[in-house]
């Protein structure tokens, strides 16, 4: 796997705009899906007399398979191009995609926005936009995608671009490195191959584009953190918590400790892929096995780091917050749901300690009564149940979060200090 970087990938946009068919064309087109499953499921198309590819299939079958397998694998869909692999790191499937977002994207290097040509950008657009922004995706590439539904028009592709640079605008997320792309990912125009379709477009293809990407830069000299994802027992092996690594190096022969569990030991295996490694990086996912710990010793949300450096357990902490979307205000006592990296936990808004100026991120107001949506804020959380995090000024990787209640994302923000 060294001979070229790797990237993970998150695929975002609106529920329904293509991201699945997208996942799947993009798998599809540079050989990636089993042969077996393209052919099943190119009779099952005949039958029905379909035209294209109905690649939200593909997926479902590919993750049955997986289910039959060897469970070790972690659920993530990978292709390669000429300059990296690459790892898509949510599952645009899934039913909560925000939700997944949220523990995905904080993984992700970079992200494909999928904005449907017929439809625009649509509440969801705008969440994932906010979101990748907070979370830090470096560059977005955006699929214009369904072009074949609006008969390939360029305007279509203008007018549909221009809101998305206006959305972009508004979150100050650099516009200038965005690359658009006119795609159909049913028929597959403009991903692997320049579309016939658009002849007015003279841009790179989607593949082309993700070729293209910058490196991410690799956080080996950092402390190890490793948030668990699951946690299995396999047969054979014992114990084995599954998850990325997110800084520093895993080996065997190191001394962990999982927090807030508070347990630890000695690493004996490090698997990847189905086999067994000596050691694993940032970006890499892993399953491991550490002796004398047991499956109802740790649990999703732990974060492994060395025994002699652990991850940092919150007291309280102080954040800044954006509140994208809440029907009321927020004030000091607010308990919603905290999603950071692998965790959730319910955490109270303690004190609201200034309002920011969200264009200039300056002091706007000292103790405000209340924020709401649109404001900026420095706040002071106290989770609820024992919760690891990090400024992210140190590990950023593990300095964010998402805000959810009444099952939206309302807010997101990034640790500025933590008191243990
Ligand atoms: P997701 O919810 O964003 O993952 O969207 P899906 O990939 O499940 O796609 C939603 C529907 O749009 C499915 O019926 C797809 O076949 C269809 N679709 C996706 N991409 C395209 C496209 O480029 N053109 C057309 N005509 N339909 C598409």
């Amino acid at each position: 796997m060294a001979d070229k970087p790797h990237q993970n990938l998150a695929v975002i946009g609106h529920v329904d705009h293509g991201k699945s068919t997208m996942v799947g064309r993009l798998l599809f087109e540079t050989g990636s899906v089993p042969e077996h499953v393209i052919e099943q499921h190119r009779e099952e198309a005949e039958e029905k007399g379909k035209g294209g590819f109905e690649f939200a299939y593909v997926m479902d079958n590919l993750a049955e398979e997986r289910e039959r397998g060897v469970t070790i694998d972690i659920a993530h869909q990978e292709f390669d191009t000429d300059s990296y692999y690459f790892t898509i790191v949510d599952c645009p499937g899934h039913r909560d995609f925000v939700k997944n977002m949220i523990t995905g994207a904080s993984q992700a290097d970079n992200a494909v926005l999928v904005v449907a040509a017929d439809d625009g950008v649509a509440p969801q657009t705008r969440e994932h936009v906010f979101l990748a922004r907070t979370l830090g995706i470096d560059e977005l590439i955006i699929a214009v995608n369904k072009m074949d539904l609006v008969d390939y028009k360029e305007e279509s592709y203008e007018e549909v671009k221009e809101e998305v640079i206006q959305l972009l605008k508004q979150v100050r997320f650099p516009s200038d490195d965005a690359t658009f792309v006119p795609t159909s990912a049913f028929e597959g125009d403009n991903v692997s191959e320049a579309s016939d379709n658009t002849p007015w477009y003279d841009g790179q293809t989607l593949l082309e584009a993700l070729n293209d990407l910058p490196e991410p830069q690799i956080p080996t000299d950092a402390p190890l953190r490793l948030p668990i994802q699951d946690v299995y027992t396999i047969s054979g092996i014992g114990t084995v918590p599954v998850g990325r690594v997110e800084t520093g190096v895993l080996e065997t022969g190191n001394n962990v400790s999982f927090q807030p569990s508070d347990v630890g030991g000695e690493v004996k295996t490090v698997e990847m892929h189905h086999e067994e490694v000596p050691r694993a990086e940032p970006g890499d996912n892993v399953g491991f096995n550490v002796r004398g710990i047991g499956k109802d010793d740790i649990r999703r949300g732990d974060v492994c780091g060395p025994a002699e450096d652990p991850p940092t357990v919150a007291e309280t902490f102080q954040a800044q917050v954006v509140v994208m979307q809440h029907p009321s205000v927020i004030t000091a006592g607010y308990t919603p749901v905290f999603h950071a990296h692998t965790a959730q936990v319910a955490c109270t808004i303690e004190s609201i300690d200034q309002k920011l100026d969200p264009a200039s991120g300056e002091v706007a107001e000292e103790n405000p009564d209340f924020i709401q949506s649109g404001d900026a804020a420095v706040v002071t959380i106290r989770p609820q149940k024992p919760l690891s995090i990090e400024p992210s000024g140190e590990i950023p990787e593990l300095g964010s979060f998402a805000i959810r209640d009444m099952g939206q994302t309302i807010a997101a923000g990034k640790v500025l200090s933590v008191d243990e």
